[in-house]
């Protein structure tokens, strides 16, 4: 079987296991179906998310122009704290800076290798978690937008890390269940005098189960340095696949790549 078309992150669904599905232009495929088959990866070309555009992605799925216009692209993705839209201020695009800041967000305790703090909005739950490659979750404040989770990280962020380090994910192997809520009662001194209405006590930990075993050993690979793969697939985890022999491909990085997936 043989598919083309333009690669966006996987999408998830919560399940024992958590269910994938690559997204290739819009056809769906079951990815934990194909663990243990051969598969083949060619890159072919790229395809803006935004725009379209056969320019190579500069960043996130996008062209070089997008990432610097598209309000999907604005810094305050990354960096919450930045936000404006609660202040009535624009920054590229209003309307859409309003939907996506004005909106609930929650500020969560994950365990990706590490205890880390992050923010999500609401209706990203779970699946900013799976995609993280969370094994434990556990929410910790829910606000009224963006900004004000965004604050809450900052000060957070002094006490935990809040990055996801990628090849401790890969290789954790935590098999125990993990109290996170000891953690929410330890970092409580450190939330925010002027937030602590949004902060949650009794929220319940989320446990995530992929179709994964951690492999003896972590080579990610990228499609500009290989534009050519071909494996057996024999797990997934976040946005990775795992593939026989220790090669790892993080799908979400690709996005706006195109490519031809050969299955054999
Ligand atoms: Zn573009």
């Amino acid at each position: 079987m043989k598919f083309h078309g333009q690669i966006l992150k996987m999408r998830t669904e919560i399940g024992t296991p958590i269910q994938y599905y690559m997204n290739l232009s819009g056809d769906m495929l079951n990815v934990n179906l194909l663990i243990g088959r051969s598969l083949k990866l060619s890159h072919t070309g790229y395809e803006c998310v935004n725009c379209g555009s056969s320019q190579p992605v500069y960043r996130m799925g996008f062209c070089k122009k997008c990432f610097f216009e598209s309000p999907y692209a604005s810094e305050t993705i990354i960096r919450p704290e930045l936000s404006r839209a609660h202040l009535g201020e624009e920054e590229r695009n209003f309307e859409v800076e309003k939907k996506i800041q004005l909106a609930p967000h929650i500020v969560y305790l994950a365990y990706t290798g590490d205890v880390k703090v992050g923010v999500t909005r609401e209706h990203q739950v779970p699946t900013r978690w799976i995609d993280q490659g969370a094994t434990f979750a556990l929410p910790i404040a829910k606000t009224e937008n963006r900004y004000e989770a965004g604050m809450i990280e900052m000060a957070l962020k002094n006490h935990l890390p809040d990055k996801t380090n990628y090849r401790k994910m890969l290789q954790d192997d935590y098999e125990d269940d993990l109290d996170l809520a000891d953690f929410r009662e330890k970092i409580k001194e450190y939330f925010p005098e002027e937030y602590q209405n949004f902060f949650r006590h009794d929220d319940e930990i989320i446990r995530l189960d992929y179709p994964y075993d951690t492999p003896e050993k972590i080579s990610v690979f990228s499609l500009d340095k290989q534009p050519e793969f071909e494996g057996k697939l024999i797990g997934i985890k976040g946005q990775y696949l795992n593939f026989e022999g220790g090669n790892q491909i993080n799908i979400r990085a690709h996005e706006g790549y195109t490519m031809t997936l050969e299955i054999f």
